[in-house]
């Protein structure tokens, strides 16, 4: 880097989808349904309604304090945000401001980036409801309030990220969490993470962790997607070095991203700040969490990415890089789970997935879980690949065949055009082709090795292509070169 440092902090907003029902009340957490329909008289405010705390959320947000090395709280209680504004009936946001999630410790997320290990400081987690989804139009909008109430678990961390890459690089490892552990769907494409961005720049030649160094801040409201992440950190380090380099002073305030013509326009200075007036919810009893219950929560922590690749590495001898690519998404890693359980060869299960699989669903842009060949039917060619009973090439043509005609893949695989794997057959045929090619296995024995291929060759055609090329050479050898 040149000669400043950007200190990056992150607020990354994820709705936790796997709960049946909304933070406070009944009614169902699902908000893509129709609009409207999945909202209760608590989700509206309606006078005299209390709200109740959904027991499995706080479960999912422990869980993820656990997972970010957090300290759980002994008591656990709600805060009210007040302000106004229409995808808010209550008139304020039920939250945890003072005392969230971790209680004094800091948790520190570990992640990789370009093939380096990174590590952010979490700032803190909580818990919090989603507001109701707003539609601007000309003249009119419209607002969904399924979405008012979906739980919301908010994670901030300290500015110990440096650039875009890392930035998004903390996300897609922060998504990966959330997915395995079976907290959240982390869909970016339904609205599920929004992030805001805080981005400084400090001189950097200064030491970074006195915070006496670092450059006053932007606040980027409401990035919605990764690219947006990574492309508002490069605009602001541009937009602040430039301000900067000219002998000024970078404003304290908020901004927003403009997906449209890819720039942070200013919505607020952090002076005119809203005073949100919290206090204690006083309809939600502080409660107190026992150690048994964080002890279970703690035991129940699903497998991660992390620990799958290094399973992936060290017990089935896959490659980094391969690992990498089959937990990236967790559907994929469920599908390689499936193969081995299946005793599928996991080198070969592997390859087929991360090559064929992965490039055919995002060709035709289909879910894995909407994929045609299951871990079954993908048993079916792999079987008879590794018996030898097809060819590499054969198994690739029955792959495409069955996915084209919604076939089973056995049903390709016939005597007809079964490869000949049965060394005993290929014995007679070879010594058939070597007598008939006195001349030429002369010429190979007296140094014209460049022959070998001719006589692979003649083997193929006496087969009409069906013999394993593997066993063909290997015979040749033994008969050629002794
Ligand atoms: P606020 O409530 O005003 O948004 P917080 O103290 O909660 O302020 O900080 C929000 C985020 O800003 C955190 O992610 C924090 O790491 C980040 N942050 C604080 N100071 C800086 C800075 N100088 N440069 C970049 N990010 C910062
Ligand atoms: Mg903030």
């Amino acid at each position: 880097m040149g000669k400043y440092l950007a200190k990056i902090g992150l607020e990354m907003h994820c709705e936790v989808s796997e709960t049946n029902t909304k933070v406070f009340s009944a009614a169902e957490n699902s908000y893509k349904d129709t609009p409207n329909c999945n909202v209760s008289a608590v989700d509206m405010a309606f006078p005299g309604t209390l709200p109740v705390v959904n027991k499995e959320a706080v479960r999912l947000a422990l869980m993820a304090s656990m997972i970010l090395k957090c300290s759980q709280p002994e008591y656990f209680f709600f805060e009210r945000k007040n302000y106004y504004y229409p995808d808010l009936p209550k008139g304020f946001q039920t939250t945890q401001e003072t005392k969230p999630i971790p209680s004094g410790i800091y948790g520190e997320v570990e992640f990789e980036c370009n093939g380096e290990l990174k590590k952010v400081r979490v700032n803190n987690l909580h818990l919090e409801e989603d507001a109701a989804s707003l539609d601007h139009y000309y003249s009119t909008s419209n607002i969904d309030y399924n979405r008012a109430g979906v739980p919301l678990l908010e994670l901030v961390t300290e500015p110990d990220i440096h650039s875009a890459d890392e930035a998004v690089a903390f996300l897609e490892h922060m998504r990966s969490v959330y997915q395995y552990a079976g907290i959240s769907e982390a869909d970016s494409k339904k609205g599920q993470i929004r992030c805001d961005v805080n981005i400084s720049l400090m001189d950097a030649s200064l030491d970074e962790s006195d915070p006496n160094n670092w450059g006053t801040r932007a606040e980027i409201k409401n990035v919605n997607s990764f690219g947006g992440v990574r492309d508002a950190i490069n605009y602001e380090i541009v937009r602040q070095s430039e301000i900067l380099d000219n002998g000024g002073a970078v404003e304290q305030e908020t901004r927003r991203w403009d997906e449209e013509s890819g720039t942070t326009i200013y919505m607020r200075s952090k002076v005119d700040a809203i005073d949100y007036k919290y206090f204690v919810e006083p309809n939600i009893p502080k409660f107190k969490i026992s150690q048994e219950w964080l002890d279970e929560i703690r035991a129940s922590i699903p497998e991660l990415a992390m620990d799958r690749k290094k399973k992936y590495i060290e017990q089935y001898g896959l490659s980094e890089y391969d690992a990498g690519v089959i937990v990236k998404e967790k559907c994929v890693s469920d599908y390689f789970e499936e193969c081995l359980k299946l005793n599928m060869n996991a080198k070969t299960a592997a390859n087929w997935l991360t090559v064929q699989i992965i490039a055919y669903i995002n060709k035709y842009e289909i879910e894995l879980k909407d994929f045609y060949l299951t871990p079954v039917l993908l048993n079916q060619i792999i079987t008879e690949l590794d018996k030898g009973t097809i060819s590499s090439k054969q198994a690739k043509e029955i792959f495409f065949k069955s996915l084209e005609e919604n076939k089973e893949p056995k049903t390709f695989i016939t005597k007809d055009n079964a490869q000949i794997s049965d060394e005993g057959v290929l014995n007679d045929i070879i010594s058939n082709i070597l007598a008939n090619n006195e001349n030429q296995v002369n010429e190979y024995k007296s140094g014209k090795t460049n022959l070998f291929d001719y006589f692979v060759g003649q083997v193929m055609k006496e087969t009409r292509g069906k013999a394993n090329p593997n066993i063909v050479k290997e015979i040749l050898k033994g008969k050629l070169d002794n």
